[in-house]
């Protein structure tokens, strides 16, 4: 599961040998550290909106040396373009070529993020807010708007260095300073998002906590997190753990002894439990609620591939899929909103794939549902709003893992290098995305399935 590639031309002379033949080089990328989170270098903010000045104000609070012009500044860490305010795709030349001439100057794992409204239409590939607008814009703000979209995409495509570049959807009716644009501009900034590059998030209400504490921004919930026992899950339990959430592990009897163990570390209970259950989500509450009362965070982690073309699909591997990675989540879900016994701001994540935004070969059953993730995602983010609380959907691309490592060898060296950072993710990048979406720092971002992907090729 280590990317042998990524370590040779990251040494002496395979960096030499893959510059000369300009083979891919994909670099370590900056990940989170406590305490030392954020990209070296000035902070450059282009643009005179509201927007930018918001975003001045939070990145001056966080002690960062803050500048409103590209001239006079030799080494730039990350810079903030305010689109927020474009009615005209008239208007997107003047500030993109003011990033132009800032870009030579930023550093290693850098940052591009741009802040603007969401347009109609296609949008992100996130369910974007948009039908409450959709009398309201004009076609040339909607193309405005739509404009920054390709932008950004097009300059996360352009950097090398571990340099990503992500935007921040504000939706019409929303502040520029609301919580969650300052807890989503955090999140791009920090070495939370490592792995996640040429993506938006839409802020869509005021709600959410500004002030946070980012080394442990999720401190004092209880949290239970399915499919725990390795993988991706093991790193979500371990990373909420290790970010203030007492965290219990849910994992089929099979793989009980990993269980057991990761639960006596962090010392909290194990669950056993198979997903599929019919009352998996009773017995998750009854355990829960008995030891702390109640609970605030759920990460629906849990899954599983049967992959085969669809002309050799049977029944057998098309339901359990099915059962495994959708039904179990709506039945979990429809117990949880019932309940009585969830905290004040519930919060869920749930894991859908890139494989359900654009569809994979071999993969029909598991791209219904993870497609059908995302769906539910969206129709229940009112439902758990109506409650203090949200859910989204993280879609992880290609992440060195036990059910990537049975891909055939040659797929899998080309997977990796199919996206903008040319290399896989680790789970701790999916765990540290999830770990943001928990966060009251993302309390009003509510239904949007983000990629944690690298900008894979696949489905853009
Ligand atoms: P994994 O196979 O390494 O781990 C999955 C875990 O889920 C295992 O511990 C397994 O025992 C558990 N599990 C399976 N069926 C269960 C059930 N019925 N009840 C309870 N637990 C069950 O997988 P991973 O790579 O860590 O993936 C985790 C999640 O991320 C999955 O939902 C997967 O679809 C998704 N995902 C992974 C990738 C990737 O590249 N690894 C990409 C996209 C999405």
């Amino acid at each position: 599961m280590t990317d042998t590639y990524l370590d040779m031309v990251n040494s002496g002379l395979g960096k030499q040998v893959a510059g000369k033949l300009g083979l891919p080089r994909p670099v370590t990328l900056r990940r989170f550290k406590a305490g030392a989170d954020f990209p070296e270098g000035s902070v450059l903010v282009l643009g005179k909106g509201r927007a930018a000045d918001a975003a001045a104000k939070d990145l001056l609070a966080w002690d960062l040396d803050v500048r409103r012009t590209a001239q006079d500044v030799d080494r730039v860490g990350a810079v903030v373009i305010d689109y927020t305010e474009a009615q005209n795709p008239s208007e997107l030349g003047g500030p993109a070529l003011e990033l132009a001439s800032a870009l030579r100057k930023l550093r290693r794992g850098g940052r591009v993020i741009t802040l603007s409204r969401p347009a109609l239409g296609i949008g992100t590939g996130a369910a974007s807010g948009t039908a409450a607008n959709a009398e309201a814009l004009s076609p040339a703000v909607s193309a405005a708007r739509q404009g920054v979209v390709g932008i950004l995409r097009s300059v996360a495509q352009e950097m090398r260095g571990g340099v990503t570049a992500n935007g921040v959807l504000i939706a019409d009716g929303v502040s520029p300073d609301a919580a969650s644009v300052t807890g989503a501009i955090r999140f791009f900034l920090s070495g939370r998002s490592a792995y996640v590059d040429g993506q938006f998030l839409t802020v869509s209400d005021d709600r959410g906590d500004a002030g946070v504490d980012w080394d442990h921004p999720v401190a004092g919930k209880i949290a239970v997190v399915t499919g725990a026992a390795r993988g991706i899950g093991e790193q979500v339990t371990r990373t909420l753990a290790a970010s203030g959430a007492t965290v219990i592990p849910v994992d089929v009897p099979m793989a009980g002894d990993a269980l057991s163990k990761l639960a006596n570390e962090l010392r909290v209970p194990a669950l056993q439990l198979d997903v599929t259950d019919p009352q998996a989500g009773q017995k998750i509450l009854d355990l829960v609620t008995a030891r702390y009362g109640r609970l605030d965070l759920v990460v629906h982690n849990a899954g599983i591939t049967r992959d085969k073309m669809l002309a050799n699909m049977d029944a057998a591997k098309w339901d359990s899929v099915l059962a495994v990675n959708i039904e179990s989540q709506l039945r979990i879900n429809e117990t949880l909103l019932a309940s009585k016994d969830l905290g004040p701001a519930p919060r869920i994540v749930c894991l859908a794939s890139t494989s359900g935004v654009a569809g994979n070969r071999g993969q029909t059953n598991y791209a219904a549902s993870k497609a059908g993730v995302i769906g539910l995602v969206a129709a229940t983010a009112p439902l758990i709003a109506a409650k203090g609380g949200t859910i989204n959907a993280v879609a992880p691309g290609f992440i060195e893992s036990d059910m990537t490592a049975k891909i055939p060898a040659a797929r899998r060296q080309i997977s990796r290098r199919l996206n903008s950072l040319q290399q896989g993710g680790l789970p701790v990048d999916v765990a540290q995305a999830i770990t943001f979406l928990l966060s009251d720092a993302a309390g009003g971002i509510n239904g949007q399935t983000l990629r944690v992907c690298g900008q894979s090729l696949v489905g853009a």
